[in-house]
């Protein structure tokens, strides 16, 4: 019986890993095609000041649309463009798109909101990266004073002397620097002061409960206390109620994202949006559909 229930197990497991080797060869064959074809979109979603509920920016989110699978979310391709190597043109085509929007919105009257871009550890590797941004902010004239780029801290603190030097030139362009998922990353604080930042993301994980569990509740607000200590300013991400967005206004955190304001819409909505908000308050025009 044992070994018949033990036979069942392995055929149920296998079954399941089909399935998810059937999903993965079906993103990775076309995972180099799509960039030429287009199926690639960058969505955004607004951030908002937690002070005024203004939108004062957006962070970039890619989006594959497949034509089997329908439109596919980062978590399920950007480890498989990692591994084979696509992640690198398909972060260039990330960062060209970005700092175009942002070309963009100054002739629209948008010219005044941030745009943060997601890197991956393969793009702060080597030393494309600065060349790179300083063509794509020439050929558009966006100001880079505008441009945030978000680094986990586990990508950061692969090589930290190396990113210490990228960050610090990233800073010396006027470019902002965050990072995303804070306290995840299971590394020690100490590279807060080796590097040059500008903001902390505070990660969606930490805000759920943070009205239940005052484990969470404390990790906040002490990340929050943190990061005014050392003269940076945070973002809640993943923000959904209202009672998660008085808890983090009651503690002084600056900024916040999450589909309690918006979820993140192709880059002529946001425009939309964050256009109709300059005659309004921002959560009433950012309830979309
Ligand atoms: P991230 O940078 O931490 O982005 C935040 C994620 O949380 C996004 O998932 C966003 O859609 C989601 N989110 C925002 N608000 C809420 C909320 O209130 N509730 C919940 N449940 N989720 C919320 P998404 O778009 O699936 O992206 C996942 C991750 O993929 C990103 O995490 C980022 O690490 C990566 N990624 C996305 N775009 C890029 C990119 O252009 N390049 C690279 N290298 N990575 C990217
Ligand atoms: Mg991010
Ligand atoms: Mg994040
Ligand atoms: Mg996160």
């Amino acid at each position: 019986a044992a070994k018949g229930s033990g036979r069942g197990q392995f055929q149920f497991f296998s079954r399941e890993m089909n399935a998810a080797t059937h999903e993965r060869l079906l993103l990775e064959s076309r995972l180099w095609q799509a960039l030429e074809q287009q199926e690639f979109e960058l969505y955004l979603q607004p951030q908002i000041d937690l002070a005024s509920g203004a939108v004062i920016g957006a962070e970039a989110l890619l989006r594959w649309h497949h034509p089997e699978l329908g439109t596919v979310g980062p978590d399920r391709f950007i480890p498989i463009a990692e591994e084979s190597g696509l992640i690198l043109p398909l972060g260039e085509w990330v960062l060209q798109r970005a700092i175009g929007l942002l070309g963009h919105w100054q002739t629209i009257g948008l010219g005044h909101l941030r745009l943060a871009v997601n890197l991956s550890a393969r793009q702060c590797q080597g030393h494309a990266l600065p060349a790179q941004l300083d063509r794509l902010l020439a050929a558009t004239g966006a100001d880079p004073e505008l441009l945030e780029l978000e680094i986990t801290e586990s990508a950061a603190m692969q090589d930290p002397e190396h990113s210490r030097a990228l960050l610090q030139q990233l800073r010396a362009r006027g470019i902002s620097v965050a990072i995303d998922d804070f306290g995840t990353g299971y590394s020690s604080l100490s590279y807060l002061k080796l590097f040059e930042l500008d903001r902390i993301k505070i990660d969606r994980g930490f805000v759920k409960d943070i009205e239940t569990d005052p484990n969470d509740a404390a990790i906040v607000s002490a990340t929050i206390g943190l990061a005014h200590a050392l003269g940076l300013e945070v973002i809640a991400e993943g923000v959904e109620t209202a009672a998660q967005a008085d808890f983090l206004r009651a503690h002084r955190c600056d900024e916040a994202q999450g589909y309690l304001f918006a979820r993140p819409m192709p880059a002529a909505d946001f425009e939309r949006a964050a256009g109709a908000t300059l005659d309004g308050p921002a959560r009433e025009c950012l309830v979309l559909s």
